[in-house]
């Protein structure tokens, strides 16, 4: 993989929280790794007043890599300041901003006329809705091309989601059975313990819905149960992903708060924005079509983790399991914290009676893989820098994952749940137990 030179990232919003937790120490990470390299410059830009030494001392990083960094007040004047600062084949600007910001910031760097190639890397939320993610594509689309725009979506990054293409077409004895005649239905769980903390005014406005639905679990389950692209292609990929997401329909939505929700700082005392949906969707295509889809999301309960379940239908009811009590067979790919994929197969227990355990198979990347496995934002900003769009939404897919909420968000009632705990499910279903994987491969 070629390493990146003559390169300006400009960061807007650099003096905010992404900057410093993921960004900078993303770029430190591959700086230090050699991968971005000769001739890079790093700059800040913001309304906030800093000298390149405030700015540089403001992150915990390698003075080497620090002295790569500048900051720049405001945009106007930046494209001659970085002409100043030496010639740069390409140009990156991370929109580190709140969405508000975002097509006043993306047209004041398009109004800089840069002479160089120049990408514009966009951070989630991506809209608010469908109308509002339409509108914002428009005004992008005023200045940049498609081809410009690096849209993120994090869990794209992920190793064990980007494992889940190559488990599902590198491996001939998945493929087969991946489909409505096999499958007995998808749960997507993804849970934390954390409450909002200090996101109340961005998450009060938005939910868990917007905030994971849309965009990250859709995704997953767009790679999960996808037609295979013609090759590795981005558009290839991304073909397959929007005609998936085309033909699902959301069936039933139910909403919870955590009880101590509307005393949290930031919060409207009567806010009725959901901290946990559970999701009833269908895919209705000739693969899909009858096997329902639940999706299980929220922040306050007791764990953090996020699973894909895959259950397979149960054997007849013949040989060893003439009272049906052969557990099915389950397929969990661990996405975070821990990653790896467990099946669940039955297996005869030791001795003369003809008896039935549940056991299991695993891979772990833990155990099978060791070294760097690196952090997303840095396989990102790494994509970003070469123009690799593979792991970036398009303007297309973002929009048609809106368009599956319309006049669905933010109706019917919201039910209290206690804080530390899973909100009793309304589905009448079973339920793959999540918990009983969470230390596998930990
Ligand atoms: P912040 O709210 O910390 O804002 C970043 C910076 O933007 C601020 O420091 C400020 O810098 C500038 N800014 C604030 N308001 C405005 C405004 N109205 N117009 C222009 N500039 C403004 O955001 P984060 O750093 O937390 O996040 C950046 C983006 O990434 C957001 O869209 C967020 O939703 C998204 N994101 C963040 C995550 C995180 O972990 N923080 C995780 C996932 C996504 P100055 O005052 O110097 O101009």
């Amino acid at each position: 993989m070629k390493n990146i030179h003559n390169c300006a990232i400009i960061i807007a919003g650099a003096s905010g929280d992404l900057a410093k937790r993921k960004l900078i120490p993303a770029l430190d990470a591959l700086y230090k790794q050699g991968k971005i390299c000769n001739n890079i410059a790093v700059i800040g830009t913001g309304r906030s007043n800093f000298t390149n030494e405030q700015f540089r001392s403001s992150f915990a990083i390698s003075d080497d890599f620090a002295s790569h960094l500048h900051y720049y007040k405001n945009t106007a004047g930046i494209k001659q300041f970085i002409e100043a600062l030496g010639q740069f084949s390409k140009i990156v600007i991370f929109l580190s901003l709140p969405p508000s910001a975002y097509a006043v910031a993306a047209k004041e760097f398009a109004d800089e006329r840069f002479e160089q190639q120049v990408s514009i890397v966009i951070e989630k939320p991506f809209g608010y809705d469908y109308a509002s993610a339409k509108l914002l594509n428009s005004q992008l689309a005023e200045y940049y091309d498609e081809s410009q725009i690096l849209r993120i979506d994090h869990y794209l990054a992920k190793e064990a989601v980007q494992n889940i293409m190559v488990f599902r077409y590198g491996n001939t004895v998945f493929n087969p059975v991946w489909n409505s005649h096999y499958v007995e239905s998808i749960q997507i769980n993804a849970i934390e313990q954390l409450t909002i903390i200090e996101r109340a005014g961005y998450f009060d406005k938005s939910g868990i819905i917007r905030d994971m639905v849309q965009n990250h679990l859709l995704q997953l389950l767009a790679l999960l149960t996808m037609e295979a692209p013609v090759t590795l292609n981005p558009h290839d990929v991304k073909m397959q992903k929007i005609c998936l997401l085309n033909s699902i329909k959301i069936e039933e939505i139910h909403r919870y708060q955590y009880d101590t929700y509307r005393g949290e700082n930031g919060v409207d005392s009567e806010s009725t924005t959901e901290t946990f949906a559970e999701i009833r969707l269908s895919i209705n295509n000739m693969r899909w079509a009858g096997i329902p889809v639940y999706i299980r999301t929220g922040k306050a309960v007791h764990r953090k983790g996020t699973e894909i379940g895959v259950r397979f239908k149960a054997p007849p009811k013949v040989l060893f399991n003439e009272n049906g009590d052969i557990p099915a067979n389950q397929i969990i790919f661990k996405i975070q914290p821990a990653e790896g994929i467990v099946l669940d197969i039955a297996t005869k227990t030791p001795g003369a009676d003809e008896q039935i355990s549940p056991t299991y198979m695993n891979f772990c990347y833990n155990q099978n893989f060791t070294g760097n496995n690196p952090e997303a934002y840095q396989k990102l900003l790494f994509d970003a820098l070469r123009g690799d769009h593979t792991l970036f939404v398009s303007a297309e897919e973002t929009e048609t994952a809106w368009k599956l909420f319309e006049g669905k968000l933010d109706r019917g009632d919201v039910v209290h749940y206690t804080t530390g705990k899973l909100p009793q499910s309304k589905f009448d279903i079973r339920w793959i137990d999540f918990d009983y994987y969470a230390n596998f491969c930990a």
